[in-house]
């Protein structure tokens, strides 16, 4: 028999993978990259610890649909696990039948997140994934109804495991007896859709924008955001780093609307506006609307705001930044203007560290209640 089991490379997808080696299943894993959550790397690593096949997969532009509009809901953030596990198990189903798979098996355990992982929700993503039957938690198993390779019994449910609930010491002992893991995965640090500091910035793109892109969430990232009006935001780096992130994100033909300002004749920050009065990506003659220019000006002095006067002060004829917008770089006076002080910061804290972590799980691991007690380590 052949199973198809999402991997995390955390214990549990591990763990999944290894019981069902040991019963004679051929396994290949399927790790899912998200636009807020990429664990492939350490997922090819322990796949080929464990002798595996993985194949890894990205979700495109509807996963952003799901995520503006989840059918089923968030957890404790912005994170719709219940949509994201079913649409994982639907790209694992198509997996099974392009190579012929006869089931899908998961690292979840019944109990063990609370918004995602009851039992009747693990029965409602086996319903809307298409899988129902065919999809199998080998360490819940004996908790849960039986799947259809346990009724034929191609797959003996004896083999199977009944763990339940946050705890991972029982996994933990049980991985190094049966397995002999001698290296346990620490608990994953999760997509972001689950951080509390990163909440704020997801929540006001989603207020802004209906279906927001792949585009608006890498843009999440970097810098400080600050959101100007309705129509419009800024994005002002903080180190070099993130001004290499606005150049990828300005060089995308995939990009939003918006433009790139950056100090022209003094040192100080860059910043992108991101705006639909912006002119088209490759537009070669782009002409300004007064609105656009306005947001410009505030552009450039909330660049100023995060600047060292004494960089730019003392600069004749004032400071002055180039200002990226179509297919054309221009150059624009820029000037300080003490109303930018007004202008909120979406998150000042974006990247310390999380005070609490869930577990990993099978590719990527859901943690509906990252603000809650972390699983118990041996
Ligand atoms: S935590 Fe996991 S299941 Fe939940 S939204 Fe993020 S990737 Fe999806």
């Amino acid at each position: 028999m052949k199973a198809i089991v999402l991997f995390s490379g955390g214990l549990d997808s591990i763990l999944a993978a290894r019981l069902l080696q040991s019963q004679g299943v051929e396994v290949v894993g399927l790790n899912m990259i998200t636009p807020f959550h990429d664990c492939s790397k350490e997922a090819e690593e322990r796949a080929k610890e464990i002798g595996i096949e993985l194949v890894v997969r990205s979700f495109g532009e509807d996963y952003m649909k799901m995520v503006a509009h989840p059918q089923w809901g968030y957890g404790s953030n912005v994170n719709p696990c219940l949509d994201c596990r079913t649409a994982m198990c639907r790209e694992a189903k198509k997996l099974m039948d392009e190579i012929g798979a006869d089931f899908v098996a998961t690292g979840e355990i019944a109990g063990q997140r609370p918004n995602s992982q009851k039992i009747h929700q693990l029965a409602l993503v086996a319903r809307e994934s298409g899988l129902g039957g065919k999809l199998l938690r080998p360490l819940s198993a004996k908790t849960l109804s039986r799947t259809d390779m346990e009724i034929e019994g191609t797959l003996d449910r004896e083999q199977m495991k009944a763990f339940t609930g946050r705890s991972r010491v029982q996994l933990i002992s049980y991985g190094r007896k049966a397995f002999g893991l001698k290296t346990i995965p620490q608990p994953s640090t999760g997509c972001v859709l689950c951080e509390n500091s990163y909440a704020p910035r997801i929540r006001d793109l989603l207020r802004h924008k209906d279906v927001p892109t792949i585009w608006d969430a890498k843009a999440l990232a970097p810098g400080r955001r600050l959101r100007i009006d309705e129509n419009a935001y800024c994005i002002v780096a903080r180190r070099k780093a993130d001004c290499d992130v606005l150049d990828e994100l300005f060089a995308s033909p995939k990009r939003s609307r918006c433009a790139l300002l950056y100090p022209d004749n003094y040192m100080g920050a860059s910043a992108m506006l991101v705006t639909d009065e912006a002119p088209e990506f490759g537009d070669e003659n782009p002409v300004l609307s007064d609105k656009m220019n306005e947001y410009v000006q505030t552009a450039g002095s909330l660049a100023l705001r995060f600047s060292n006067p004494e960089k730019f002060r003392d600069v004749p004829g004032g400071p002055v930044c180039r200002l990226y917008v179509g297919a054309k770089e221009t150059r624009v006076a820029v000037r300080e203007n003490p109303e930018v002080e007004n202008i909120r910061i979406i998150m000042e804290k974006l990247g310390e560290p999380k005070k609490k972590e869930a577990d990993a799980s099978e590719a990527p691991a859901p943690q509906d209640a990252p603000s809650k007690a972390p699983a118990a380590e041996e």
